[in-house]
Formats: C-alpha cells, sequence, structure tokens
C-alpha cells in the first residue's frame, strides 16, 4: 500500500499499488495540469543572457 500527499491540494491519498496511481504524485489529473500550469506561468521571467558590451575598435 502506498500513501502520499498531493502536491497540489495536499490532500492525502491511498493507494494500493503506484500502477493505481498514475498521476501521482497529485490526486487527479486535474491537481496534475493545476500544478503545471503553476510552473508555466512562473515562467513568465526568463533572465535574459547578458551581451557583454561590445569594446570599441578604433577604425584605422
Ligand atoms: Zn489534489
Amino acid at each position: 500500500m502506498t500513501e502520499f500527499k498531493c502536491r497540489t491540494c495536499g490532500r492525502k491519498v491511498i493507494c494500493e499499488r503506484l500502477e493505481d496511481a498514475p498521476t501521482l504524485p497529485f490526486c487527479s489529473e486535474r491537481c496534475r495540469l493545476l500544478d503545471l500550469g503553476k510552473w508555466f506561468d512562473g515562467e513568465h521571467v526568463i533572465p535574459g543572457e547578458s551581451l557583454p558590451e561590445d569594446e570599441e575598435e578604433p577604425e584605422n
């Protein structure tokens, strides 16, 4: 018997076999999708790669 807590709603889920919980570590497909959405929301800010400043080269 396996016992785990849903990562989204915190509900305790008990299943007899791991195979019976395809949505693990979430209690349901809905919670799984909610969690994914949460992560995507947090991905809005992507640190841009700072380009090295161009050094001014004297033209000859
Ligand atoms: Zn849940």
